[in-house]
Parts: C-alpha cells; sequence; structure tokens
C-alpha cells in the first residue's frame, strides 16, 4: 500500500474541487485499512468512495482513505429472492448493470446514480421512487476504534429519507467494507413516476423489463443532470423539505401551484429545485460556477471554482429560501 503526501483530490470528487489531502491512500483489502490506521494513527481519517456527494472547501489536513474494495458474491437464494454481497468498493451503476444482467429485480430505478456501493447506504440512495433500503438486506463495516468487524440488518441502519445511522449517530466511526442485496428474482415494477412512464411511452416499450425501465431511467437523467465529466457537480445540493401539514397550508394560501406529495406520519414533502427555482436561482451563473440551467437544486463548477465559493452561495439559497417561504432547507451533500 502506497502513502502519497500532498495529493491533489480534484480527479476523486465530481465537483473537481482541486483541493489537496495531507496523506491519499488507496484500501483495496481490509488489510491496508488496518496498515494505514495503525501507521497514521494521530491523523484525522477521511473515507472516500466516488466523491459525488462532497464539497472540499480547504485542503484535508489528515489521512484520506480512497475505498476501492472489490468483489460480487452470490450468498444464497431462495425461491423469490436473491442474496449478493457487493465489496463496498464497486461502482454503483456497474452493480445496477450487472444485476439487470443477471435478471435481478429492485434497483433498476437507481440507475446511473454516480459513486459506490459502499457509500449507498449512508444517505439510503433513492431515486424514481425507490431507496436502497427496499432491497437492503446487511452490511459489514470496519469499527476504526476497535479494529472489530461489526454486521448491521437493516434496523440498526436507521434508514430514512436520505439518510441513516452512519450520517448521524455512528458517523466517522465505521468503514463500510461490503453491502448485501436482496434482490427479486420475479421483478415487481415501480414506474408510477410520472417521467418514467412518458420515457417507456417515447421508447415504445410495449414488453415491460427491468432493462427498460433502467434504460428509460438513464435517458431521463442524461437529459435533465449535468454529466459530472463534464460540469463539476454533487447531484442535489439540498434535501427536498418534508414539512406539517399545517405549515404546507400556510405557504399554499400564497402559492397555490405549489408541487407536493405525501411523506410519512400526515408531513408534506417539497421539491426543494421548485422553491429554488421560485426563489430566482435557476440557472444564474458567477464566473466559474452556479445553479444548473435545467435543475435548480444542483450547483455547479463550470470551472476552477473554488469549493468555498459553492459553499457560500449555497449559504445565500438557504437564506433567501427562509426569506421567501419560512422554509429551512437541509444540505444533502457532505461539507468537508
Ligand atoms: P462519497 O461522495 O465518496 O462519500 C459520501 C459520504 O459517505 C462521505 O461522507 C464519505 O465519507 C462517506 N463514505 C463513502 N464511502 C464510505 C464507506 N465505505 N464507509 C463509510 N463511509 C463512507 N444520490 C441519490 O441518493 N440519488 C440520486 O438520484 C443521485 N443522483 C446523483 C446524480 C449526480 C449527477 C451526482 C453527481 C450525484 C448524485 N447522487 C444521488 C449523490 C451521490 O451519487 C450518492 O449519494 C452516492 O451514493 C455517493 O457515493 P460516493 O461513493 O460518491 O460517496
Ligand atoms: P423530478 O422528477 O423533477 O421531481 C422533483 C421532485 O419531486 C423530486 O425531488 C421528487 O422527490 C419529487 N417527486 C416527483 N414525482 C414524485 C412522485 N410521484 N412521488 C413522490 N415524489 C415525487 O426530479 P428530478 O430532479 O428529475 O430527479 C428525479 C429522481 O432522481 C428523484 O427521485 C430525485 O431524488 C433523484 N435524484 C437525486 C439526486 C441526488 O443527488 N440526490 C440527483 C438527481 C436526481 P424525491 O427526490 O424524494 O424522489
Amino acid at each position: 500500500m502506497i502513502i502519497e503526501e500532498n495529493k491533489s483530490l480534484r480527479e476523486y470528487n465530481t465537483f473537481g474541487i482541486d483541493v489537496q489531502s495531507k496523506y491519499f491512500c488507496i484500501i483495496e483489502k481490509i488489510e491496508d485499512l488496518r496498515e494505514a490506521l495503525e501507521d497514521f494513527s494521530n491523523e484525522k481519517r477521511l473515507i472516500l468512495g466516488g466523491g459525488s456527494n462532497v464539497l472540499f472547501t480547504k485542503n484535508f489536513d489528515g489521512l484520506l482513505l480512497l475505498n476501492r474494495i472489490k468483489g460480487k458474491k452470490l450468498l444464497t437464494e431462495d425461491d423469490e429472492h436473491v442474496y449478493v454481497q457487493f465489496g463496498a468498493g464497486e461502482n454503483w451503476h456497474n452493480t445496477v448493470r450487472h444485476c439487470i444482467d443477471n435478471e435481478w429485480a429492485g434497483i433498476e430505478n437507481l440507475s446511473l446514480i454516480p459513486g459506490s456501493c459502499g457509500a449507498a447506504p449512508m444517505q439510503n440512495i433513492g431515486a424514481y421512487g425507490v431507496e436502497i433500503k427496499e432491497v437492503f438486506h446487511q452490511l459489514e463495516a470496519f469499527h476504526i476504534e476497535s479494529g472489530e468487524i461489526h454486521q448491521f440488518t437493516i434496523e440498526d441502519c436507521a434508514f430514512a429519507y436520505r439518510e441513516s445511522v452512519f450520517k448521524r449517530k455512528l458517523s466517522d466511526q465505521y468503514f463500510i467494507l461490503n453491502v448485501t442485496l436482496r434482490l427479486n428474482k420475479k421483478p415487481l415494477f415501480n414506474i408510477s413516476y410520472g417521467a418514467i412512464q412518458a420515457q417507456l411511452e417515447s421508447m415504445g416499450v410495449n414488453d415491460l423489463s427491468i432493462r427498460a425501465i433502467s434504460e428509460a431511467v438513464i435517458a431521463i437523467r442524461q437529459r435533465k443532470l449535468p454529466d459530472p465529466n463534464k460540469i463539476g457537480n454533487a447531484g442535489s445540493f439540498f434535501k427536498n423539505p418534508v414539512i406539517s401539514k399545517s405549515a404546507f397550508d400556510q405557504i399554499k394560501s400564497r402559492h397555490s401551484d405549489i408541487p407536493h406529495y405525501p411523506a410519512p406520519e400526515g408531513n408534506i414533502k417539497l421539491a426543494a429545485g421548485w422553491l429554488i427555482d421560485q426563489a430566482g436561482w435557476k440557472g444564474k451563473t458567477f464566473e466559474s460556477f452556479g445553479v444548473h440551467k435545467n435543475q435548480a437544486l444542483v450547483l455547479v463548477n463550470y470551472n476552477n471554482a473554488k469549493g468555498s465559493d459553492i459553499y457560500s452561495l449555497s449559504e445565500e439559497i438557504l437564506n433567501s429560501i427562509q426569506e421567501k417561504f419560512n422554509i429551512s432547507l437541509e444540505r444533502e451533500v457532505n461539507i468537508y
């Protein structure tokens, strides 16, 4: 295992922010992790997968552990399900493709989400009406303090909307090593998201399949979202706010066309992108960074922007949504 010093992280985060890490190493197996943690026990640590959900605002003064632990293993199966373990460093979209090739259903709606399998449970990734928690079986994670490997069931993970125990109570305590998914042998198609149905129709799909759904999702995403290989971004910068029915009624009396969706416990989910658009931010550009023209939820780095500038923009957006709608948006992207 090689430890590099003052390593540029530009190619390791999809925002393309050029900061440095004091120390940097690639973790391909658990022994690498043990060795790095032992040799640099006094340093701060940061785990990175695909770097598609982070914004670096300054150099990282510690040891960056880049997770590249690979592997795919069919553990067991029954009449209805297969249980497949994926190394945390496997690319998520390649994993989706692997499942589709094997006709294992359940994650086709999560096609083309960047990043690694290990980070997917961190925020219970979700798109087009599906979250990873619906197919999650268990994961194994390395407890950094004790060096023990612990198993987490779905209950242990405390999944919620873009949330898990690893972002909250156990934050910075575990390195996720692998994730086991329980995939369906017989597909349960989920095309209730308006855009999917329309896309399938425009593609002329008559026989619904998980491959067709994946292709529809990919087509919609490619049309709407900036490709991080061309324009730096980390997807949705903010979470969709969930508010009480009474707070919603007040906003609705002033904005009768506000998009809204039912959320657990009688609450209402709003589309953060719509709020940001209404506040006039969509497409705004400030020299090298801005708000994407097709999706106001996505902040972008056009050319060599500083993470701190993008962070300040996010602060301005938060303040303006607070002022206009009396809603506190929360950042989804992890700030370092
Ligand atoms: P990273 O950015 O590397 O890390 C994210 C966080 O997890 C960091 O805090 C990191 O320290 C921690 N972490 C990473 N790996 C591990 C590990 N093995 N163990 C412990 N901690 C770890 N997200 C969605 O939910 N739905 C979407 O539809 C979606 N679309 C996106 C579209 C685009 C264009 C982009 C750029 C991003 C999108 N995202 C979406 C956000 C992002 O891709 C996901 O959250 C993804 O799961 C992040 O994976 P990553 O490996 O890049 O994580
Ligand atoms: P969209 O389809 O334009 O919809 C806007 C918002 O309304 C979405 O955020 C979605 O919430 C909500 N929504 C739409 N239809 C819904 C329905 N039938 N039921 C419940 N909620 C509904 O959104 P988009 O920006 O193009 O994204 C499409 C999907 O990809 C969304 O699920 C989105 O979360 C996901 N995505 C996520 C990221 C990320 O970085 N996290 C980036 C890009 C896309 P939800 O977000 O709760 O689904």
